[in-house]
């Protein structure tokens, strides 16, 4: 049988040791033998191990085959619903060189291709079962131009790696509520975070993308350059390619915001309030309430409130929230804005069952009032509100391909827990809720759901067509598929 030595991989580093040479990463594979895999179109495919060992051989990181030691810690992805998934390799990439080999090793077998940044895609298309997940999760290093407020991120990067960096400078670009959510998915997708109705979601922060096309090939993309795949990047999702680079705008924040958590009853008075409440209050403010159970177990509003202007200003717009009857407990007062940030890492940690639908509402009516009344009040999944409006809406619909600039709020759907067993009927809680919703929304935020491929094309309305001949150009095959999919027409 033909053998032949390779570095990088950590399958054999034991053997590796006893190899002049390479040192610890060395490794020894048959080079005859056969790997099992997905295509793109989920056939079964056999991939020579001596084009692995190549593979691995060209990469400055790791490749990880299922019988590797540290498989299962690189293939992990946030949603414990898809722990059991197992991708034939992980491709943990630290350079763009080892992003343009995986694509190019995955598209010439016709290999499916999951990308993973942070991992917390909600309908887990970052990992599968048979295909390669090239992990940039290792790509995450961030600078910050003084002088020219901008932020550069590698495409592998955390939010909590740009608040990190930005804050210390006293300045901030839109990141989401969860720290250790990818800035790879939820950049490409949109972006919604406590400052976007100030400073405008983070596509509209982004200034330049670096990507890898599914050819190969290394493209720059933004105003001035391959500016048709810069406008598909923000919104279009992974559709596209991998980036590994983003740039975005800065701007002076003061890290000590103005704001609080306010408990309230949960009832008709409340969810007037905030109908107006919501659509009325300046851009400065961010107001996100949660329906979820309070001391006793009735339902309450727990409303987050951060007003990321000046804190006097902020104390007089907020004044009716700490006036309504409703109140139950809190108050508002200066805090640091990475409080809040972090604030729910660990209820929304790695590993816990989620499942979640949302939908956008550019009004919320009497109508969807009664129904959040019946559904969350029943106190089985939990429900909440984005506030958008402000800068998100001052865009033109067609200027990104992230469509939805009338919505004022997203409504979200959630359940979460450790026990896999209440899956099953927690999820048709979500779903049941969801469809009393329904009516009363208009389309989603791709970041947030899985939807079928019909869906998807009436969620990005008139941009649906300019997404499918850029797909066209950039990823005819459709490599780039686990994801919110645009097909190629
Ligand atoms: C706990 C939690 C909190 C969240 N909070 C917010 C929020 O405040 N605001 C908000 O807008 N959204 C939020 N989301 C939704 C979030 O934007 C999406 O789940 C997003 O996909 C997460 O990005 P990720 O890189 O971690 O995902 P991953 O699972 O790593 O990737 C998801 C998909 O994104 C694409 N992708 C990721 N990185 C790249 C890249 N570098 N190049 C090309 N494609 C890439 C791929 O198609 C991949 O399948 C939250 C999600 C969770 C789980």
């Amino acid at each position: 049988m033909r053998r032949r030595t390779f570095c990088k991989s950590t399958v054999a580093a034991a053997v590796a040791a006893t190899l002049p040479g390479c040192g610890a990463e060395e490794q020894q594979v048959d080079v005859g033998s056969l790997i099992s895999a997905i295509s793109t179109d989920g056939a079964e495919l056999s991939i020579e191990s001596g084009a692995v060992s190549e593979l691995a051989e060209s990469l400055t990181g790791r490749l990880y085959l299922q019988s590797d030691e540290g498989y299962d810690t690189a293939k992990q992805v946030w949603n414990g619903m898809f722990e059991q998934k197992q991708p034939a390799m992980v491709v943990q990439c630290t350079s763009t060189d080892d992003v343009i080999n995986a694509v190019n090793f995955a598209r010439e077998r016709d290999l499916l291709v999951s990308v993973k940044c942070g991992g917390h895609s909600l309908p887990g298309k970052s990992t599968s079962d048979g295909g390669i997940m090239i992990d940039l999760s290792q790509m995450h290093s961030v600078d910050v131009d003084t002088d020219a407020l901008t932020l550069r991120a590698d495409g592998g990067s955390l939010l909590g790696h740009i608040d990190g960096a930005a804050s210390a400078h006293n300045m901030m670009t839109t990141t989401g509520i969860v720290s250790h959510t990818g800035a790879g998915g939820f950049t490409l997708g949109g972006g919604f975070g406590r400052t976007d109705r100030k400073m405008g979601l983070a596509i509209d922060n982004l200034l330049a993308a670096t990507v890898v096309t599914a050819n190969g090939d290394l493209v720059r993309a933004s105003e001035d350059e391959n500016a048709d795949l810069f406008w598909g990047l923000r919104g279009g999702g992974g559709n596209f390619g991998i980036a590994t680079e983003f740039v975005y705008r800065l701007h002076p924040f003061n890290p000590i915001v103005y704001g609080g958590t306010l408990i309230y009853r949960f009832d008709k008075d409340f969810l007037d309030f905030y109908a107006e409440l919501h659509s009325t209050v300046s851009d400065e403010a961010n107001i996100e309430p949660n329906f979820v159970p309070g001391e006793d177990g009735e339902t309450v509003a727990m409303v987050e409130v951060v007003w990321c202007g000046d804190h006097a200003a902020g104390e007089k717009a907020l004044a009716p929230m700490l006036a309504h009857p409703g109140l139950i407990s809190g108050t508002l007062g200066p805090f640091p804005y990475h409080d809040i940030q972090t604030a729910v890492d660990g209820l929304l940690g790695h590993g816990k069952q989620y499942y979640l639908k949302s939908s956008f509402l550019n009004e919320l009516t009497p109508e969807a009032i009664e129904v959040i009344l019946e559904f969350a009040g029943r106190g089985t999944v939990g429900s909440w509100f984005q506030h958008l409006g402000g800068a998100t809406s001052k865009v033109a619909a067609s200027a990104t391909a992230y469509s939805h600039r009338d919505a004022a709020l997203n409504f979200g759907i959630m359940y979460f827990g450790e026990d896999p067993a209440q899956n099953d009927t927690k999820i048709a809680a979500v779903r049941e809720y969801y469809k009393a919703m329904e009516p009363h929304m208009a389309g989603f935020y791709t970041n947030l759901n899985d939807d079928d491929e019909k869906k998807t094309w009436g969620n990005y309305g008139e941009n649906y067509p300019r997404l499918v001949a850029l797909k066209n150009k950039y990823d005819p095959e459709n490599l780039f598929r686990l994801n919110a999919n645009i097909k190629p027409g």
